[in-house]
């Protein structure tokens, strides 16, 4: 088996190291010149509109995937006439706008906060009247990481969000009194069975994760089979094959809906150590149509991300249960450069090497 995957970024490279194991030949195909994946595997260098250059993909492997959620849903599209294509391009379609995204949570009777769509001023208004303040406005389109999305807590807040953000297609919503957030990695195979990881804990620092806790603390069986529940209604209602990861605000006993991403996802990282398949595995067999791995838990996991610093290597890898995953990107402000899992037996051995892991970052 060949694996075409689009995008060369550190889950494009997660993705290819554990395809090798499989017996499965990874390509990446990415616009720039050296993607970090580039370093562990075959790279073909066009921009997602370059059909010679996908053609020349499509040669080159017998299924697609892709890293990324703003793959042109026209591009996948298109490449599903030569290979399939997993996830379904339709997954993508529907993660690439946030109106059309919390529609379908809603269309499948999973609960979202409110929204409404904002493309002038007037529908500002409107929409302000309607939800209230605190709310929290965005972009439709190619927000991540917390970028394109300004938090409104006062009529001027909302005067300057709309200077800064106004003019695009818009949505706002209700901003969620959330006592955590928390989210669901599902994998689905080509013959339709499922497999569901552990909830896990998420904090966000400036709208990017910076930690993850799996299995999440004081979670009953309860929240975890209402996550995987909803989770099956997303996968069933799209023929899904392949990854797919849900975020939620946790409100009491409740669960809504903020985002899907139909790929490996970055809260799922600690699945590498923590679990007895990795996300990154569970969607190499599922694309290839070979039966799931197990979903389950090894012992408790924290992960780090390492955000436009470069560890100590030494000062990591002192730490018994450390594992340092470094992507080959250069350190920028910002920029998602790697990550580091502390897997344990316990929660509370897991903690103390957390405890020993924050004394030794000091410093980045
Ligand atoms: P997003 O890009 O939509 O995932 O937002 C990034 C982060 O901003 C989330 O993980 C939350 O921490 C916060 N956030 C986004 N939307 C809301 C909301 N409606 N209510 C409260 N917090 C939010």
């Amino acid at each position: 088996m060949r694996l075409g995957i689009l995008g060369g970024g550190q889950l494009g490279r997660m993705i290819a190291l554990a395809a090798y194991p499989l017996g499965v030949r990874p390509v990446v195909y990415d616009p720039i010149a050296d993607p970090c994946a580039a370093d562990v595997c075959p790279h073909i260098r066009g921009e997602f509109t370059d059909y010679a250059a996908l053609y020349q993909l499509a040669q080159q492997c017998d299924v697609v995937t892709y890293e990324f959620e703003n793959v042109p849903v026209e591009t996948a599209r298109w490449l599903a006439e030569y290979r399939p294509v997993f996830p379904p391009p339709r997954a993508l379609e529907v993660s690439q706008d946030r109106i059309i995204e919390k529609s379908f949570f809603q269309s499948l009777g999973i609960p979202t906060p409110p929204f409404a769509a904002v493309d002038q001023h007037e529908d500002f208004q409107r929409a302000l009247a309607e939800i209230g303040i605190p709310c929290v406005l965005k972009t439709r389109r190619f927000g991540y990481d917390g970028k394109g999305q300004v938090v409104i807590r006062s009529q001027a807040e909302a005067e300057a969000a709309w200077l800064l953000l106004g003019g695009r297609p818009l949505i706002l919503e209700g901003f969620v009194p959330f006592d955590r957030e928390v989210s669901i990695i599902a994998v689905r195979g080509r013959d339709g069975s499922t497999a569901f990881y552990p909830l896990t804990e998420n904090e966000h620092r400036e709208g990017m994760l910076y930690r993850s806790i799996a299995p999440a603390s004081n979670t009953g069986e309860e929240l975890h089979e209402r996550a995987a529940e909803y989770a099956l209604r997303v996968l069933t209602e799209l023929d899904y094959v392949g990854v797919l990861a849900i975020e939620w605000f946790q409100d009491g006993p409740r669960l809504l809906a903020n985002e899907m991403a139909p790929r490996v996802h970055n809260s799922g990282h600690w699945t590498i150590e923590g679990a007895r398949t990795s996300q990154f595995e569970n969607l190499v067999r599922a694309v290839c149509g070979w039966p799931l791995g197990s979903t389950a838990a090894v012992g408790h996991s924290a992960l780090f991300n390492l955000i436009g610093v470069q560890p100590e290597w030494k000062s990591v890898l002192e730490v018994p249960g450390a594992h340092l995953h470094w992507y080959g990107k250069e350190p920028r402000p910002r920029r998602k450069v790697g990550h580091i899992t502390l897997n344990a037996a316990t929660e509370e051995a897991r903690d103390e090497l957390v405890a020993q892991w924050q004394e030794r970052r000091s410093g980045y």
